[in-house]
């Protein structure tokens, strides 16, 4: 390996490329990692951590209105101070990178800063410098795909939502996903009118019927307004404001308008295809179960690959890849049963199976479900319902989907998709003691089966 400048070079300092840098120095390769604009990509950057906590700052608003029921008086004046959290998250992130770029330097790893482009299967170009590798990984993640209508310049992607100038009296977000449904529950509880237009007919496509039904009512109960079986046709702009023509024929007006119609994995200007990488028909990077691209020399990892789009998989990836060229080899990586948390308010957790997947993959299916008013909002006032959800392959009794909605839903899954992972069974959860009073215990106190099909057909919309 000594032929080359590097054993490892990484292009891209985000979540899949920063843990591979990190762990290939670990194993004692000579690692450099370029980035071409603040490390951490867009998790730390415009993703996960930004996102999150604005979702904060917005259940500060339900947690006031709340907070009277418990008998605190609050003063008739609480408002948002959008430039205060602005600054606040902004320092946040700045310390994030800071943090990141510390960790890569002192763990021995080579910054480079600019944009990199591959000349070969060894070589990569940043600006007039070459270095070469034995091994190149892509970690370039993905950016905000458009659809392609008149008047798209005057959309906004998600990177654009942490730093509007203020928060937008009227809001329209174009899509149902992730983005959609997290940005219309954080931006109406900071007080945004917010109308979400999807071309679906429910939100969350692939989620739990019961879940995205559920998630539905409780956004609408907030005074999210929807717009199903729609699509925008035009955005124009009139006096200052958006008008945005539906394919209904509807005109709706709008501050600003957020599109929200998923991500495509950033190749451009790679030099991908000279250098003999095949891509998938959607323009992500080709990699087989070890993520190695057509040129066995150039691997790719994270949300330019078409596989997961999520910080934790990307990081798992990056995990199983380093372990196969510098460790033991022994890792792989499982797809099956991804834990994921989508955090509206209220938040949405899930791992495994809907129902209506475990009912076409098994004979016999068993449902345990339970909706109800959690302890806090009998004082709260608020009239918030939690909804939990276990899919048992029934032939086997194993716990293959487990779904919730409500406070915490995402720290609530995250250990009881260990046990599913782990292959427990409903009579294991039920001789699991709660712990009370909680909203968890639910999952280990659900005794009563529904085992007709729930939900025929995935259509949730009403
Ligand atoms: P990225 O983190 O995008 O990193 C790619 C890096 O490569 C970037 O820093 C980029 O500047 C750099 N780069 C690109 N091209 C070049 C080049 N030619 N030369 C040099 N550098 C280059 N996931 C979750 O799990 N939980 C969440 O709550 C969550 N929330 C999200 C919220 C939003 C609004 C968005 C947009 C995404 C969210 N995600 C979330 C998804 C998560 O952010 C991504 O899955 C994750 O960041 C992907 O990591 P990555 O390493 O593949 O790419
Ligand atoms: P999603 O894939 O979640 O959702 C995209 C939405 O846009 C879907 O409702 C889709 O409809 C719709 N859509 C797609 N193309 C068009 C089009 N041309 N016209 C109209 N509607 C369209 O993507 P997001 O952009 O919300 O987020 C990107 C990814 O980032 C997520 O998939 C997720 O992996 C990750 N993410 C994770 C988060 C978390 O972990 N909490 C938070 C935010 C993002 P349809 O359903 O019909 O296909």
């Amino acid at each position: 390996m000594q032929a080359f400048d590097f054993d490892m070079l990484v292009i891209g300092g985000g979540s899949g490329g920063v843990r591979a840098a990190r762990l290939a120095t670990g194993h004692g390769a000579r690692v450099a990692l370029v980035e071409q604009s603040a490390m951490g990509g867009t998790c730390v950057n415009v993703g996960c951590i930004p996102k999150k906590l604005y979702s904060y700052a917005a259940s500060y608003a339900h947690a006031f209105e709340e907070a009277a029921g418990f008998g605190w008086t609050m003063s008739s004046d609480q408002h948002l101070d959008w430039a205060t959290l602005k600054h606040r998250r902004a320092a946040e992130i700045a310390r994030l990178n800071g943090v990141y770029e510390h960790m890569l330097a002192s763990g021995g790893v080579h910054i480079l800063r600019g944009r990199a482009r591959l000349a070969d299967a060894h070589t990569v170009v940043i600006g007039d410098r070459r270095v070469t590798a034995a091994h190149v990984l892509v970690a370039t993640g993905a950016s905000a795909s458009l659809p392609d209508i008149p008047g798209r310049e005057l959309v906004l992607t998600s990177d654009a939502m942490f730093d509007l100038p203020q928060v937008p009296g009227r809001l329209l977000i174009v899509g149902g996903g992730y983005i959609a449904c997290e940005f219309a529950s954080i931006f109406r509880a900071l007080g945004a009118e917010v109308v979400l237009v999807h071309r679906g007919t429910g939100l969350l496509s692939g989620f739990d019927e019961d879940v995205r039904k559920f998630l539905h009512a409780e956004l609408a109960s907030e005074g999210v307004g929807f717009r199903f079986n729609a699509t925008v046709r035009q955005v124009r702009s009139e006096a200052g404001h958006r008008v945005v023509r539906l394919s209904d024929g509807h005109e709706i007006v709008a501050d600003a308008v957020l599109c929200a119609t998923g991500r495509r994995p950033n190749i451009s200007g790679l030099g991908l295809e000279e250098i003999g990488v095949d891509l998938t028909p959607d323009g992500a990077i080709a990699v087989n179960a070890w993520f190695q691209t057509s040129v066995p020399s150039v691997y790719a990892v994270g949300d330019v690959i078409d596989r997961v789009q999520l910080t934790p998989v990307a990081l798992r990836e990056a995990t199983v890849l380093m372990d196969k060229l510098f460790g033991s080899g022994t890792l792989h990586m499982d797809y099956a049963s991804i834990p994921t948390a989508v955090f509206t308010h209220p938040n949405i957790a899930t791992a495994g199976l809907s129902e209506i997947q475990a009912r076409t993959r098994f004979s016999r299916v068993a449902i345990y479900r339970s909706t109800f008013r959690a302890l806090k909002h009998t004082l709260s006032g608020r009239a918030t319902r939690t909804l939990m959800k276990l899919v048992v392959d029934a032939e086997t009794d194993r716990v293959v989907g487990i779904h919730m909605v409500g406070e915490d839903a995402g720290e609530v899954v995250q250990g009881f998709a260990v046990a599913m992972r782990a292959g427990a069974t409903k009579a294991q959860f039920d001789s699991t003691v709660g712990i009370h009073p909680t909203a968890a215990e639910e999952f280990v106190t659900m005794r009563s089966a529904i085992t007709e099909p729930h939900y025929a057909d995935p259509v949730v919309a009403e």
